[in-house]
């Protein structure tokens, strides 16, 4: 597909086909009623993938493993949830959008007959105030965004200029703490059939005789479980995490093609 052949600048906000009517009040950020359910699922994998990390996986490690992990990934995952954060919680409106419009009032519904489109001459008929050269309309936000990229369903906001890199570095982050889970996880199903009591080497263990009780959540809160459970949330977590890497990496590889692309202003969608 060509990507750097397409305009998306001038999309007109009223509903056409399938397409949802946009909100009668502009959204202001991320945090804006009503919360989209990719937004819930992207929250909820970041909640299951923090659990297993840090709760279950690293302490299986050997001791000098076991820091290195933590360093990193806690590191890592800190950054993430600081970036994705203030992702969510910017407005990525135009200056003069937030500077005089009253997000409280209602918007005004975009009357064809009267304009072709809804910018014209770097003026916003919905908006009612000039904008820069590289706003769009967003039909999800009902309002202008400042260097528009894309309207982000995972973020449940716009991407534009205000927020584009710490969106990239939440996207960034989150593929390299995903990756450094999956490795962890390789590792612990190759020593569980190869030498498993290189995955017992923790203090606890040695109150545990029986080679099919494990501990969760060491060393703070010890919960003794059984084989087939830990077997089992470690498969349903390596698919969680290799599905989330895929859509992660597909998103962060298109976000590097169009830093790359000679074009890539006008390349203003992808699979976010
Ligand atoms: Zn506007
Ligand atoms: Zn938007």
């Amino acid at each position: 597909m060509d990507l750097c052949s397409r305009s998306w600048r001038w999309v007109v906000p009223e509903a056409e086909g399938k397409q949802a009517p946009p909100p009668r009040l502009s959204r202001v950020n991320g945090w804006s009623r009503p919360l989209h359910s990719f937004q819930v699922v992207a929250w909820a994998t970041l909640f299951i993938v923090a659990v297993a990390n840090f709760g279950i996986f690293i302490p299986f490690l050997p001791r000098s493993w076991k820091y290195i992990a933590y360093g990193v990934t806690g590191g890592l995952f800190s950054f993430h949830f600081l970036v994705h954060l203030i992702a969510v919680s910017i407005d990525p409106a135009e200056a003069n959008v937030r500077l005089k419009k009253n997000y409280l009032e209602p918007m005004p519904t975009f009357d064809r007959s009267k304009h072709a489109h809804v910018i014209q001459k770097q003026y916003c008929h919905l908006c009612e105030v000039t904008v820069s050269s590289k706003a769009k309309h967003c039909s999800a936000c009902n309002k202008c965004v400042s260097g528009f990229d894309h309207h982000c369903k995972w973020l449940n906001n716009c991407v534009g200029s205000r927020n584009y890199w710490y969106f990239f570095f939440s996207v960034a982050s989150a593929s390299a703490v995903l990756l450094c889970l999956i490795v962890t996880l390789l590792y612990i199903f190759i020593q569980f059939f190869i030498d498993p009591a290189e995955l017992r080497t923790h203090p606890y263990y040695k109150k545990v005789s029986n080679k099919n009780t494990w501990l969760l959540f060491l060393p703070l809160f010890p919960v003794k479980t059984k084989t087939p459970v830990v077997l089992g949330i470690g498969v349903f977590v390596l698919l969680l995490d290799v599905i989330s890497l895929l859509l992660l990496g597909h998103l962060l590889l298109f976000h590097l093609y169009l830093s790359m692309c000679p074009e890539a202003e006008d390349c203003s969608t992808g699979p976010c």
